[in-house]
């Protein structure tokens, strides 16, 4: 199949981004089948697609009949056969639940056309294993878009264990086509590439707490003020859900091992449901407190060059496995996560030669296998920098 066999697009799931994704393929000119389980679930999310279409002709982004246009491309479906049967293309964004997305491939296959692809939005399953719950493991492939999908550019486009080239290369096109920036995730791995390096780092500002080596606010005026990212690390996590941070990490601690053991304090502020903005408590007072607000000049350079050291390694960890490149990685971090910098260009500003031995002091003191220096960066170190061949 080919970028331009693709008219019609059924979107699984009109939730937070089922409704999102659709509303993007609308304006792009493609023609819209959204379903989900319920008349009231779909009539919601079309709803939502009409509202955030007002907004964005309120504010000039698009005009009145753009918004309208777009808007008679969707077509809300409960009714999975008709909401399938002429797709060339499925993206499927029902619940994060192995099982739920199981049986959702079976309805859907039974009806969809065989040229179809299926690309799913699942941020932390194996695609390997669901696209084996198909009779078309080469034509499913990973195609996961950041929240809110209207406003944000990146889409990681993962590759499982079966998926066939042109699958890639149509969902990639496909990509463009809605105005995003694929970037490419060559293996299934946990977390695939931007919470692969953020879930981790969430977890060493816990480690760091944990140990009494800073206060939460320390952590987060270093992140923010000294090494400039968008927001403090723990103001991220609450604003992600450290409910949903740890259900990743988990899974990264199952599929890859102890160097993803959550940290205490991750584990306490789940234990007292502290799940973030969302409940109003996480690892900041939303309810009672004033939220998220550390001062300007609290940051620590030994703080600084622990999580630049820990990024490093990630980067390490999915250069050396061959899941993606350094220029890649800094890529979709910067658009996924908002950084200014990606994290190779970072550890190459911080000199590799020292983040690697502040994770060897660090391995020496705590024991801990977060800190092996992975082959991946001791390679690039050797080489003179993630980007010494760019
Ligand atoms: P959500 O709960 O908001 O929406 C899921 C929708 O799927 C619900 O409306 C539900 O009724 C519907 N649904 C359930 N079974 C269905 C079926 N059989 N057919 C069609 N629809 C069905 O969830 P969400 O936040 O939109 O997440 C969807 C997927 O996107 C998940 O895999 C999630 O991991 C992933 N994701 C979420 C985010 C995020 O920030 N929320 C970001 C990237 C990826």
């Amino acid at each position: 199949m080919e970028i331009d066999d693709i008219e019609t697009i059924a979107v699984l799931g009109a939730g937070n981004m089922g409704h999102g994704i659709a509303e993007v393929a609308a304006l792009s000119g493609y023609s819209v089948n959204l379903r989900d389980i319920e008349e009231e679930f779909v009539q919601n999310g079309y709803e939502q697609i009409e509202w955030s279409l007002e907004k964005l002709a309120e504010g000039d982004q698009i005009s009145d009949e753009e918004a309208e246009t777009a808007l008679d491309r969707v077509t809300p479906y409960v009714d999975i056969e008709a909401s399938v049967e002429d797709a060339d293309f499925v993206i499927e964004a029902v619940p994060e639940k192995m099982a739920i997305k199981k049986d959702v491939y079976g309805d859907v296959e039974e009806y969809l056309p065989e040229h179809a692809i299926i690309a799913t939005n699942t941020s932390s399953l194996s695609i390997t294993e669901l696209s084996e719950e198909t009779e078309r493991p080469e034509q499913f492939c990973g195609m996961h878009f950041f929240n809110p999908p209207v406003r944000m550019q990146l889409v990681e486009v993962i590759s499982g264990g079966h998926t066939a080239a042109e699958t890639l290369e149509v969902t990639e096109a496909l990509a463009e086509e809605l105005g995003k920036t694929p970037v490419r995730v060559r293996k299934d791995s946990p977390g695939f590439i931007v919470n692969r390096i953020l879930v981790p780092l969430m977890n060493e500002g816990c480690w760091i707490v944990s140990e009494d080596a800073a206060t939460i606010e320390e952590v987060d005026s270093t992140a923010k003020y000294d090494m400039g990212l968008p927001m403090g690390i723990f103001e991220l996590g609450d604003q992600v859900g450290n409910d949903v941070t740890l259900h990743v990490l988990e899974y990264m601690n199952e599929v890859l091992g102890e160097a993803y053991e959550p940290a205490p304090l991750l584990e306490e502020t789940i234990e007292a449901e502290h799940y973030g903005k969302k409940t109003g408590k996480g690892f900041y007072d939303y309810e009672d407190g004033e939220g998220a607000t550390f001062p300007e000049d609290a940051g620590s350079e030994t703080i600084e060059t622990r999580l630049i050291a820990l990024m490093a390694n990630e980067v390490g960890n999915l250069v050396g496995n061959d899941v993606s490149d350094p220029a890649a990685i800094d890529e979709a971090v910067m658009l996924g996560a908002g950084f200014p910098d990606g994290p190779a260009a970072m550890a190459d500003t911080a000199g590799l030669g020292e983040l690697i031995e502040t994770l060897e002091s660090l391995h020496e003191k705590t024991g801990h296998s977060r800190f092996e220096v992975a082959d991946g960066l001791q390679a690039a170190a050797n080489a003179g920098g993630f980007h010494s061949d760019d």
